[in-house]
Formats: structure tokens, sequence, C-alpha cells
């Protein structure tokens, strides 16, 4: 008897941000169509592909290495393609396959849409580059493998303008280009309507979102947004200081669902170095946008990204970047030593800072955000807190969730006849009961028992899935 034919597997490796995240589910969504299925086995796949960012030279020395471990696969296994996607790939192009012989295709962030396309010619042996920024880019919302069960993140503004002078981004990500208001709105109605609570507009720079050859901003996506029937979290990730405006500021303050997380990198401490990072805001400025912001929203958790070891950075100006952390008490921080990429004007200034020094100085501004992490989070023992339920949690009978203030909680679920376990994406009312370094352990509070704060009974639990 013949065996039956096995279905083609995929595996797709991703790093770095967001952007990334969602551009693989948009690889798998494709693949999936074409009848291929994911597996977490290399040694099984048919198609590997690594999604990769070029934001800091670790990054790609990592997607480089990785690289190498699959060519010794494919050489065992010569059916099998590989194919280097994101950031990475826009930037080295045509020298990856020079670079890697075993290397099959190399596909740039702007070209993530046109894959399925190029199966065909990968099936008959056809070595490919698919780089550039073309105008017209194919996007079908109906082709994402969607990894969350609650979660949908939506791409408002591709690429970026503005140029900071460390920064890869607008040579990897292309010029910006802002979706259609209509299409943004079409998209988040469409995951809606498929059970997601939470949904996240993507953008390097968020809130430079405009509408396309109109007068709308991001302040007016929000409100088209925000009041669309079963969304309970609506978060946003990049925004850029500078363009954070009183009018979205009162956004917060008008719509509920507005998460309390926001991400606002800051990148420095010090004014000499945000000048030469050419960031375009003084530390005063960003110091006033986050009182005008804690002002609205009073319960706004803010998180920074922070480039430590900056060329030129002495150690008073480091000093100034642990007064702002000090100053601010960020929630999070995510902090990394300067990364001179290639093709950037601060990847050409003369006086780097040795590596060994900004590593000391990353290590006492990560023990300084610990302290105050910890000391946020001791502060929140007794609280009640809205959890956004993500999925089991670390011990049996407990499960994890997320607050409106990305803060992650553990708590237990019974699971009975009588109280079901919460199902994923339902909010539940948790008192927190005791602070750990980097998430809180709570209990399901009296007043919303577990399991009956949910948005329609008949929703379950879902794997990854094509919405
Ligand atoms: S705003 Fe600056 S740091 Fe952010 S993506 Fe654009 S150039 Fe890079």
């Amino acid at each position: 008897m013949t065996p039956p034919l096995r279905p083609r597997r995929f595996l797709i490796e991703t790093w770095g941000c967001q952007m990334n995240e969602l551009d693989s589910q948009r690889l798998a969504g494709q693949l999936m169509r074409q009848g291929l299925l994911p597996t977490r086995d290399a040694g099984e796949a048919d198609l590997l592909l690594l999604n990769s960012c070029s934001v800091r030279e670790k990054a790609e020395h990592k997607v480089y290495s990785r690289l190498g471990e699959y060519r010794l696969l494919k050489r065992e296994r010569p059916g099998m393609r590989i194919g280097l996607c994101g950031c990475v790939a826009q930037q080295e192009g045509e020298r990856a396959l020079a670079r890697v012989p075993e290397l099959d295709f190399v596909l740039g962030p702007a070209r993530v849409g046109e894959l399925a396309a190029l199966l065909p010619r990968l099936a008959v042996g056809e070595r490919v580059v698919a780089v550039g920024f073309p105008d017209q880019r194919h996007y079908d919302i109906d082709a994402v493998g969607r990894l969350d069960a609650y979660k949908g993140m939506v791409t408002v503004i591709e690429g970026c303008d503005k140029r900071c002078t460390f920064c890869i981004v607008p040579s990897t990500r292309g010029a910006e280009r802002c979706r259609p208001l209509a299409d943004v709105v079409a998209e988040v109605e469409h995951l809606l309507a498929y059970g997601f609570v939470e949904i996240e507009l993507l953008g390097q720079t968020v809130n430079h979102w405009r509408e396309p050859g109109g007068d709308a901003d991001f302040a007016d996506l929000l409100d088209a947004v925000a009041p669309l029937p079963g969304l309970r979290r609506l978060r946003f990730v990049t925004s850029y200081p500078r363009d954070f405006t009183n009018r979205m500021i009162e956004r917060l303050r008008i719509h509920a669902n507005l998460s309390d997380y926001l991400h606002l990198p800051v990148q420095s401490g010090c004014d000499r170095t945000l000048r030469r990072m050419g960031r375009g805001y003084t530390v005063a400025e960003y110091r006033d946008l986050v009182a005008r912001i804690r002002a609205a929203r009073p319960s706004a958790a803010l998180s920074t990204d922070f480039i430590v070891g900056f060329p030129g950075e002495t150690e008073a100006e480091f000093d100034e970047t642990l007064a702002l952390i000090e100053a601010v008490r960020f929630s999070a921080v995510y902090a990394f030593c300067f990364s001179p990429r290639p093709g950037t004007a601060a990847g050409r200034l003369a006086d780097q800072v040795p590596a060994r020094l900004a590593q000391q100085r990353l290590q006492r501004l990560m023990d300084l955000q610990n302290r105050i992490q910890g000391e946020i989070n001791a502060s929140l023992v007794g609280t009640e807190t809205e959890v956004l339920v993500t999925g089991p949690g670390k011990e049996p009978g407990q499960v994890v969730g997320r607050t409106s203030c990305h803060r992650i909680v553990h708590f237990p679920a019974p699971g009975s006849a009588e109280v079901p376990a919460p199902a994923l994406g339902s909010l539940v009312r948790v008192r927190v009961t005791r602070a750990l370094p980097h998430s809180l352990l709570g209990e399901p509070a009296a007043a919303a028992p577990v399991g009956l704060d949910r948005r329609g009974d008949s929703r379950q639990p879902r794997l990854p899935v094509v919405a």
C-alpha cells in the first residue's frame, strides 16, 4: 500500500520587534493557505524561514550563526528550502545569497506578502532575492496566522522618516507609509468579529499616523477604533515622544479601554546626547510630556528604551540618564549598549565608548531599574486589578494574565463544574497578594468570581488560527 503523502512543514524563527512578529504571522498564514503545516522541529521542516532583526549587531550575528546550523541540515536534506526574511534580508540582499550558498531566498520586510507567489519558483530550485520597497504591496488580512487566541496586531504605519542617527530602521523598513483609516478599522472589526478582545496597533512611530491624503491624525484613529464593540483593550506601540500631542493625551481620558501601558522611548537622559542622536526633544520636554500623560491617566505605566554608551557619552552624562530613571520611575526599561549600524551617522562617530565601560554602565542602569521596579511591584500588593487571561500558569491549577499596564499576574483558577476556569481572553478581577521581581501573584477578588467576568459564554480557548 502506498504510504499517505506527508504534508509539507514549515518553521519560522523570529527575532526583534512586534512588527517582525506580525510579519511572521503573515508568512505563516500564507504557507498554511498553501497546505503547509507548522512544526517546531527544524529536522522535519521542508521550509525554514529566519525572520531577522538588524537593529543591533548581535541580533544580526545570531541570524547568520543560525543559518550556519541550518546549512548543515540542508546538506543532509537537499530538498529543504531556507529563506532569510526581515531587516537583515533587506540590508544584505544579494550578499546573503553569496555568503550562504545553501540559502534559497531573501525576502525584505516590504515584500512579505509575496511569499506564496515565490513558492513555485523555489520548488524548481530558483534562488530569489525580493527586497526593496514597491509602491504596491500585497497585504491579505485573511491570510494571517494569528498566534494569540485573544490578541490581534494590526499595522497602521510602516517604515520611518525620522532618521535618528543610530538607527538602521529607515533603510531596512523604508519611508513612512500610513494605511488608510478605513482599512485599519476594517481589519480591527474583522478580528473582533472573530473573538479577539485585545488589539495592538503597530508602527515604528505609531502615533505619527496620518490619513493618506487627508487631515485625520492618530487621535482620530483612536476615536475610530476604541469604541468598536467587543474591544476590551486597545494598545499601541511604539510612540515617538515628539509626536505625542495633547489631543492624543486627551484620548487617554476619554477611552477607558485604552491600555494603561505606554511605551515611550527616551533613549538618553542627557540633552547633548539626545541632540547628537537627532531625537528632536529635550529631557525637560520629555518630562513635561510624562507629567501631562500622568495627569490625564494617573494609572499610566510608562516603559522606555535607553541606549547606553552612545559615542562620546561621558560619565556625568550617563549619570543624567540615571537621574531621569529615578525621577520618572518607569514600569519597565529596555536598555542596550550602543551598537554601530552600517550606513548610520552614529556608526561613523570616532569617540566610541569602550565596550567594557558601556557594559558596566548598562549594569548600573539595570540595577537601579530593578530596584525601582521591585518597589513599584511591592506597592501593588493588596490592590485589585483587572487581568486579561493569556494562558495556563507555571504551576498546575494556575493561570497567567496581564494587567492593563502589562504586568504579568499568576493566580489560581480552580476549574470545576461550579466554578469553571477562565477562558483565554476573559477579564478577571484579581487581588495582588505578592510581588516578585518581574511579576505578581494574586487571587481572584471576591467581588467578581473567576469565570463570570467574560464576554460571551460560548467563547472557548483556542489554539493558533488563521483569522
Ligand atoms: S524614530 Fe528613530 S529610532 Fe525609531 S525607528 Fe525611526 S529612526 Fe529608528
